[in-house]
């Protein structure tokens, strides 16, 4: 029997073991797609505590605390960090079989070189243990990061943020990278339409100007997508339960727009040009510039309304939304493509049904200016983890090039999730690993080991455009 998240965890024969060992461990991290705060990076700051570097907005570890019973008072709520923490620890050894059990105890070793089990009898040592550590300068925000060898990472960023904590980052002397990413979510969200408002207000006061018609909107938005370029900038991100890709003329955006301001309600069809309108807008920007634009695509969010009023977005009642993907996904990319101005994009599916529609669909926008332009994209959220990556995986190699592969990303909230590439290079090591030894892939350990670091760091390297 294998004792438990050894050195060789998820690597099931040597070959395995040798592309891990040999080829990926040590190579750097690219984390091109993640939501740590650029705030806590600037001020390099200490957490008080492990539940509050583990914990707070740790939405995963809030729905298993719910699903084995515990109260919102321990989670969200106002019992102490001992508290919550002692209802987590209560909870992780039910979550067996789930991601968050391997992630656990990843964590608490990589970062703590703790390699007791947690459970409420060692929850009060390793708490203690672990908070003592965190008090030390080795464990501030940026030792954390530095620690797991991360070479860059970009964070998302609204465009309104002002980014003077990305302006801190670089002005220091920490050798990581951090850029931001443009995520304008809000720009577009015609749904709610008094946030719209003053989301428009707000970037009229940002940019000392008045923002009469679409036009002007359009104008002062693209200042901000020019500020972000001008901090660094070269990915755009953007989370839609499906690529709107309605057709519109001008004329309609313009009236619509006049609607908006005048908090005239829309018609569904007219929220759904708009979006179609702007979505196209940014893509054509992030052409102009050669950046790199993501799509993460399929959730279905804030399902609890009770829970919504209570507690906000991102707590943990989000889900796998079932929308239909293929349509417009493809009528978007075709009209970028047919002037010629469809730049690097990568795809992130939420629901595991769509992987071979994206693993295809990208395929059809591939047309050897970079190689991997269109990218079918890590596993995300739900699926990241060992069944939701392997059969990522297995799909781009399927139907696909998974040596193009640019790799995995954290998408994480917390300072602690760097092993998650860990655990993505050892479940890609297996697959290669099980193939060479199945005799289904030559026994060329040096090839294969290349292909390896090139999917761990060097495609992503090469890809994006990191200064
Ligand atoms: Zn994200």
């Amino acid at each position: 029997m294998k004792s438990f998240l050894d050195q060789n965890f998820l690597l099931k024969n040597k070959t395995a073991e040798r592309l891990y060992h040999d080829y990926a461990k040590d190579m750097p991290i690219i984390d091109y797609h993640c939501h740590l705060d650029p705030e806590q990076m600037a001020g390099n700051v200490n957490f008080k505590n492990l539940t509050e570097i583990w914990l707070k907005g740790d939405h995963y570890k809030w729905r298993a605390m719910r699903a084995n019973g515990i109260n919102e008072e321990f989670i969200t709520g106002g019992k102490s960090d001992w508290e919550k923490f002692e209802q987590w620890a209560l909870t992780v050894p039910y979550t067996l079989r789930n991601p968050l059990y391997h992630w656990t105890h990843l964590e608490l070793q990589r970062y703590f070189d703790t390699h007791e089990l947690l459970s409420p009898k060692t929850a009060e040592s390793i708490y203690n243990n672990c908070t003592q550590k965190l008090q030390k300068p080795e464990y501030s925000v940026q030792s954390l990061i530095t620690k797991m060898n991360v070479e860059v990472i970009c964070t998302t960023d609204d465009p309104l943020d002002g980014l003077e904590h990305h302006q801190r980052i670089k002005g220091g002397n920490w050798p990581v990278k951090v850029f931001p990413a443009f995520r304008p979510d809000k720009a577009m969200n015609a749904d709610d339409l008094k946030a719209l408002n003053e989301y428009i207000d707000k970037l009229e006061a940002i940019e000392n100007t008045s923002i009469a018609s679409y036009e002007d909107y359009l104008i002062t938005l693209k200042k901000r997508h020019d500020y972000f370029a001008e901090n660094g900038c070269t990915v755009s991100d953007h989370g839609l339960e499906q690529l709107y890709a309605e057709n519109f003329t001008g004329q309609e955006i313009s009236a619509i727009f006049n609607k908006i301001r005048l908090q005239k309600e829309l018609e569904p069809i007219e929220v759904l040009k708009f979006r179609s309108a702007m979505v196209y807008e940014f893509a054509l920007w992030d052409h102009e510039k050669g950046w790199v634009q993501q799509y993460h695509i399929g959730a279905l969010r804030n399902n609890n309304s009770r829970a919504y009023r209570e507690t906000g977005p991102d707590t943990g009642y989000d889900s796998i939304g079932d929308f239909s993907q293929a349509m417009a996904l493809s009528k978007f990319l075709n009209k970028l493509d047919s002037t010629n101005q469809l730049t690097k994009t990568i795809i992130y599916n939420l629901n595991p049904a769509d992987n071979e529609i994206i693993a295809t669909m990208a395929g059809n926008f591939n047309d050897g200016s970079v190689a991997g332009k269109i990218q079918f994209g890590s596993a995300w959220w739900f699926l990241d983890q060992k069944n939701g990556m392997t059969r990522q995986l297995n799909a781009l190699s399927s139907m696909g090039l998974l040596s193009k592969l640019v790799g995995m990303l954290t998408d994480s909230r917390s300072f602690l999730s760097y092993p998650r590439h860990e655990y993505f290079r050892r479940l890609l090591c297996n697959l290669f690993g099980e193939d060479i030894e199945n005799g289904e892939l030559p026994n060329d350990i040096e090839w294969t080991g290349k292909i390896v670091q090139d999917i761990c760091y060097y495609n992503a390297k090469n890809y994006f455009d990191f200064k």
